[in-house]
């Protein structure tokens, strides 16, 4: 039981789920991927097998672990939720494996931590839906093959580089989701506020999306403080000027940065001269752990033209400098 994520019960957990998107339909944005994945479950439903494994990479918060969901929903299968970090033993892969259903969906999440030797249990697994156990121990140990039923790996990750060629070579559908427009964020909190039973007007939802880092997990929880924020000052009514104060007093800024991305662009500014500056350095000059940097505060930055990657380390934009009122040198220089 360990292996599988409990169905969470804090309120936040609760609400979470209660807006999750269940359908295909309902997965807002990600209109080619949308379009893709539509074909493939048809065909897979249509000729009666499994649907390919799939490899889904992106940012946190941008529906990776939904898509599963929804895959497996729309296939009409179950689904068995677990991650990299977790399944630490070959024989844990196996007792999941041999566990499931025709067709069902196995998801992975932070697929790039699984251990070499789990990954090797999941290679015959994938090509064959074979596995090696051992049996015994000594030189009585032998190793028998047990066939299992035809199923679904579905993996996750933040960045698809971050996988070993052989494990990302066995992924028969490889989706890479994207940042979400500012319309699409504002559609996602419009839905999400209509099942929270928020009321919002359209200039609300709009700046709630505005400041959301293209990421629908980020616009249901501002939507969230939001509407506390409307219930404690106001009368509860979700418009502009509210979503405006409070995001105001979250200190999220016009371009949806908190302080930890204020922190990143302000230090290589000030202390580096905007760069280049190296991953490792830039994380001590921050405290932050690299990993931070790269998965979480980076994409969005290198996105929105606010930091360069270069091979000699990152830089900072002009954009970066006249977000915080600053000439940038290469202007000074004129
Ligand atoms: P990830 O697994 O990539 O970190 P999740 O799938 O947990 O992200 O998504 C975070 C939240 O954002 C979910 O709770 C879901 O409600 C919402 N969400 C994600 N993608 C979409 C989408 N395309 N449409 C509507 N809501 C979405």
């Amino acid at each position: 039981d360990r292996l599988i994520s409990a169905q969470g019960g804090s309120d936040e957990e609760r609400l979470d789920r209660a807006i999750r998107p269940k359908r295909l339909a309902d997965y807002v944005g990600q209109t080619e991927l949308r379009q893709q994945m539509d074909i493939f479950i048809r065909a897979a439903l249509a000729r009666d097998e499994a649907l390919d494994h799939v490899l889904i990479f992106g940012p946190p918060g941008l529906g990776k672990t939904t898509l599963a969901n929804i895959i497996a929903t729309e296939m009409g299968v179950n689904i068995r939720q677990t991650s990299g970090p977790v399944l630490d033993k070959a024989g844990d892969l196996a007792a999941l494996l041999t566990n499931l259903e025709a067709h069902d969906v196995l998801f992975i999440d932070e697929i790039h931590r699984l251990s070499p030797a789990v990954e090797e249990v999941l290679y015959p697994a994938m090509e064959d839906y074979q596995i090696d156990i051992m049996i015994g121990e000594g030189p009585a140990a032998r190793s028998i093959k047990l066939d299992l039923p035809p199923f679904t790996l579905i993996g996750a990750t933040t960045r698809a580089g971050l996988l070993t060629s052989p494990l990302r070579d066995r992924f028969g559908i490889v989706q890479r989701l994207e940042f979400y427009s500012i319309a699409e964020l504002a559609d996602i909190v419009r839905r999400s506020a209509r099942l929270l039973g928020v009321a919002m007007d359209n200039d609300g939802a709009d700046e709630v999306a505005r400041r959301s880092r293209g990421t629908p997990r980020i616009a249901n929880r501002l939507l969230r403080r939001v509407r506390d924020f409307a219930e404690v000052k106001g009368d509860g009514k979700v418009n502009r000027d509210i979503s405006s104060q409070a995001l105001k007093m979250l200190k999220i800024d016009d371009n949806g940065f908190d302080a930890l991305d204020r922190k990143l662009l302000l230090s290589m500014i000030e202390h580096f001269d905007g760069g280049p500056v190296g991953l490792d350095t830039l994380a001590a000059a921050i405290s932050e752990e690299r990993g931070t940097i790269e998965d979480v505060l980076e994409p969005y930055l290198l996105q929105q033209g606010f930091i360069m990657r270069t091979p000699r380390g990152r830089i900072a934009t002009q954009k970066a400098y006249l977000h915080f009122g600053l000439q940038s040198p290469a202007k000074e220089a004129l």
